[in-house]
């Protein structure tokens, strides 16, 4: 089999009054990258690309002009033999960012064509499914605009959350360290103690501000503390993490098993969270899952996206250890956005399917979707 054509799309929607914010801005709009990979035999695969602050059109360009030439004539199997070609051959400006989500949305396609040409899911071919279904835990709690109370807006998402039958949330924070208190401390109330709650600073403080913060999440039964410093921190991660009783997590704005060494050989983190749309693909992220194993620090991905990055999440979730494997081990959370995305769903032919808490994961061909491209269209940027 060979590889005939790389091609993106690139959609945009804007949000109108659902746009929200957080501790870094306020967005209006959802852009993604969809990057179709077609062969000779006719197996077609797609990846996507994650990416935040745009433009996609850079990305798409990146992956077209830029990664498209080097696989094209190669076979879609080799998924090793090219991530290592494309990465060397971007590597004096590659290295992190862009160029390795375009990377990681290649590699995701080539993973897709090896599961449809072999009529295996994706997880088959990653050495097999822990698990079938995923506990979901929902993505939201961003600031929404325009209310008359934050806080009564935030309170009644939550308790849709846990009406929905969640049983966990994450809440961002990062907006100062008493708004961040008021804002944990109605939705705890709200919900109550039995689900779990997480919050997520997206490294908008210092590490001297997040241990402050972190001591008062405490008192929350927060059950961890995403980015609390800046990514390039890692003596700040390291200094959060002694001084905080909550669990530090942090990893969606670091790239390829070159990235995440120091991140694992620091023990920065308590919970490691690459995205497997940006940190490299399947190829790339099962090896930094290796590496982490070694250090017994989870892995619990970043996910973000349309039904593409979703599809292709939940089978790499399929195949995540054990961090430490063990009689009765503990089951990763799984990263399920549910702040409002007028594309997220209709990208797919095939819907995921949400009960009680849990994601089926889908033991399809490939990542176990298929592109609707009429419904594409609809929302090219
Ligand atoms: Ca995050």
């Amino acid at each position: 089999m060979k590889i005939t054509g790389v091609k993106t799309y690139v959609l945009q929607a804007t949000l109108g009054e659902h746009g929200f914010g957080w501790s870094q801005r306020v967005t209006d709009r959802r852009q993604s990258a969809i990057c179709v990979v077609d062969t000779d035999e006719g197996v077609q695969g797609v990846g996507e690309a994650f990416y935040f602050g745009g433009p996609a059109e850079a990305v798409a360009a990146l992956i077209d002009d830029g990664l498209g030439p080097l696989v094209v004539g190669h076979d879609p199997f080799d998924t090793s033999v090219l991530w290592d070609r494309l990465y060397n051959l971007t590597r004096d400006q590659g290295q992190k960012g862009l160029t390795i989500s375009a990377i990681s949305a290649v590699d995701i396609a080539l993973w897709d064509i090896k599961g449809k040409a072999l009529g295996l899911p994706v997880y088959k071919l990653l050495g097999g499914a822990y698990r079938a279904r995923a506990r979901a835990y929902a993505t939201g709690l961003y600031e929404p605009q325009g209310v008359p109370s934050i806080v009564a807006a935030l309170v009644e998402e939550a308790v849709g959350y846990r009406e929905a039958g969640f049983t966990g949330m994450k809440l961002k924070v990062g907006y100062g360290l008493e708004t961040d208190e008021s804002y944990v401390r109605a939705i705890r109330e709200a919900i109550g103690d039995d689900i779990a709650l997480m919050v997520d600073a997206n490294h908008a403080y210092n590490a001297s501000e997040a241990i402050r913060l972190a001591r008062v999440l405490a008192d929350y039964d927060v059950y961890w503390f995403e980015e609390p410093v800046i990514p390039e921190d890692i003596d700040g991660y390291m200094e959060v993490r002694a001084a905080s009783d909550v669990l530090i997590a942090g990893g969606e704005c670091e790239y390829t098993r070159y990235g995440f060494r120091q991140l694992i050989d620091c023990r920065a983190v308590d919970i490691l969270q690459p995205d497997l749309c940006a940190a490299g693909g399947f190829t790339e992220v099962m090896k930094i899952i290796a590496m982490a194993s070694a250090a017994s620090i989870p892995v619990l991905p970043h996910v973000w996206g349309t039904n593409v990055g979703l599809a292709a999440a939940l089978q790499l979730y399929a195949a995540l250890p054990h961090f430490p494997e063990r009689r009765f081990a503990a089951e990763p959370f799984f990263e399920y956005d549910r702040s409002h995305h007028p594309f997220r769903d209709g990208v797919t032919h095939e819907q995921l399917s949400f009960d009680s808490g849990y994601l089926e994961i889908p033991d399809r061909p490939g990542l176990g979707i298929s592109l609707d491209v009429a419904y594409l269209q609809k929302f090219l940027a």
